[in-house]
Order: structure tokens, then sequence, then C-alpha cells
């Protein structure tokens, strides 16, 4: 079956600072972070043979909202978050929140899949990690 790939695009800000980390990023600072979303998956199934849709683009955004968005919009990351607040870990935090609420969906869309995260700190810099 045809696997279609689809994105969407969030942003979100706060703040953080990396206590550890020798230059100035050891200060708290704000970013507004732009977070893109990749998932994959068929067009239809067996059980929804005129799905028309990889998943509902509004539903994506239900998922990423309640799971990420939600959490670490207008908030302090080093009392949210139990890691260093990198965009490294970031992403792979994220990924993992958003594999894990997929799971919870997939009776509903077949087999959807995230299969990257890209995660901007500023305009010129990002992290991808890919499932
Ligand atoms: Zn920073």
């Amino acid at each position: 079956m045809k696997q279609i790939k689809l994105c969407k695009e969030f942003s979100f800000s706060s703040a953080h600072s990396l206590p550890l980390h020798a230059g100035l990023c050891k200060n708290i600072h704000g970013h507004t972070y732009t977070l893109q979303v990749y998932v994959q998956g068929p067009l239809e199934t067996q059980e929804l043979p005129n799905k028309g849709m990889v998943i509902d683009f509004a539903t994506l955004k239900q998922i990423v909202t309640d799971r990420v968005i939600s959490k670490l919009d207008h908030q302090y990351l080093n009392d949210t978050l139990d890691f260093t607040t990198t965009a490294e870990n970031m992403a792979v935090w994220i990924l993992s929140q958003l594999q894990e609420a997929m799971d919870d969906h997939n009776g509903t869309f077949g087999k959807v899949e995230v299969t990257k995260i890209r995660l901007y700190e500023t305009p010129t810099c990002f992290v991808e990690v890919e499932a």
C-alpha cells in the first residue's frame, strides 16, 4: 500500500537555561521554537478503504497540542522537563511523546507513524531526529 508523508508545523515560546554550558546559554533566555512533525501512513486500510487521508490535519494538531505544545508553550523548560533542555534532547523527547500518542490513535486511523521531528531553536538553527 502506498505510504504518504505529511508534515505540520507548530510554534511555541519558552524560556530555558543551560546551567552546565560555558557560554551565554547558561543564563535564562527565551526562544520562539518552530516544530515540524512528519508522519507517514497509507491512504487506505482494509478497515477504512475510502479513508482518503493519512490523518486529519486537525487531529494531528490536537495530538501535538495536547502532548507537546500545551506542556512547553510559555513555560520555563528547566522546571517542566527533567533533562537538560537542549534542542537535541527536546526533539528526542517530542518524538517519543508523539510516537506514544500516535500508538493510542492507530486503532482509528490505521497505521500512522511519526517519522521525523525537526525543531528550530532559531530561524537558522534546527535539529532533526528520525524514528
Ligand atoms: Zn537557548
